[in-house]
């Protein structure tokens, strides 16, 4: 299945979750075995002989990726989640929003020191959450190798505000 047929399988809700945002849903993508698998399949491929030492997931929907492709490699899988779910001890970090703000968290203990990290999201859009994602693995000691999405809106220019990160994007739109 070629990233074409991927792209077409990913179905745009306008308006969703409020006027004016074109909403990129992933769940007709997802119930497509084929596609999920070749999906997963091509950051296997990609990633299999980078020498990483953790595949960080942003929660939630970056999870359905991360969590086959660490199994797929044999790499641990760490979690960035919104405040208030991790249970142990956490860095925090607030980042903006369009309208309001958000706040993500890692475990203190996550990553061992100089650890190579690849970050995986299921969109790229502004690139605020994804910031806000490797700020949180450089404070715990990790090293960002990569940022991966499945989905990149280049038209928001999220990787202008990521200059610092190579970044890997399957679909663009
Ligand atoms: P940003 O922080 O602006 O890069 O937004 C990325 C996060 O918001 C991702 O976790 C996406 O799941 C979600 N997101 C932003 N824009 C859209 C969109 N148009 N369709 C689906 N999800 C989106």
């Amino acid at each position: 299945m070629s990233t074409t047929e991927l792209s077409d399988l990913i179905r745009n809700i306008p308006d969703f979750p409020e006027p004016g945002i074109q909403f990129k849903d992933i769940t007709t993508l997802l119930n497509n075995g084929v596609a999920f698998k070749q999906t997963i399949d091509l950051l296997v491929t990609r990633y299999a002989e980078r020498k990483l030492d953790a595949i960080v997931g942003v929660e939630s929907r970056g999870f359905i990726f991360s969590a086959p492709l660490a199994y797929a490699l044999g790499v641990g899988l760490v979690p960035v989640r919104k405040a208030g779910k991790l249970p142990a001890a956490t860095y925090q970090v607030e980042y903006e929003l369009e309208y309001g703000s958000n706040k993500l968290e890692i475990h203190r203990d996550a990553l061992q020191p100089g650890a190579r990290v690849l970050l995986v999201d299921d969109l790229l859009a502004t690139g605020g959450t994804i910031g806000a994602a490797c700020k949180l693995v450089e404070q715990v000691g990790g090293v960002v190798e990569e940022l991966a999405f499945l989905i990149e809106l280049t038209f928001l220019n999220g990787r202008d505000n990521l200059s610092r990160y190579p970044i890997y994007t399957i679909v663009q739109y």
